[in-house]
């Protein structure tokens, strides 16, 4: 399996970073600015783990994630945030996602959760 990851954030330091950080990582990183952006890459490419950022303008991170739910039960979402805390636990799960981080980025734990995120997607398989 490829190891592909799109991260979905609406700032371009967190995208530049989150690309800079899993690059160095081993993995495939593709990047959007907006959950609409998300949604156009995914037409057209798989990815097995989707990091999205919470507090996006137009679409947010909850909205992006249950719309993907729609179509999509396999793709492993994880939530990061600088604000988890204006979103529950249940609300995040209610939503979708697999698993939630909090900003600033602490790079040992993106990676565990990627990996723990791409055993996840083989096992749905
Ligand atoms: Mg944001």
């Amino acid at each position: 399996m490829e190891k592909k990851v799109l991260v979905v954030d609406d700032e371009d330091f967190h995208r530049e970073l989150m690309q800079k950080l899993l690059s160095k990582l081993g993995y495939e990183v593709a990047v959007a600015e907006s959950a609409e952006e998300a949604f156009a890459l995914l037409r057209e490419e798989k990815f097995p783990v989707i990091i999205t950022d919470l507090i996006m303008l137009e679409m947010d991170g909850v909205e992006f994630c249950q719309m993907l739910r729609e179509t999509d039960t396999k793709t492993v979402v994880i939530a990061l945030s600088g604000h988890t805390e204006l979103y529950n636990t249940d609300k995040l799960i209610e939503a979708g996602f697999d698993n939630h981080l909090t900003k600033p980025i602490n790079i040992e734990t993106i990676s565990q959760a990627i990996n723990a995120g791409f055993e996840q997607y083989q096992k749905r398989a």
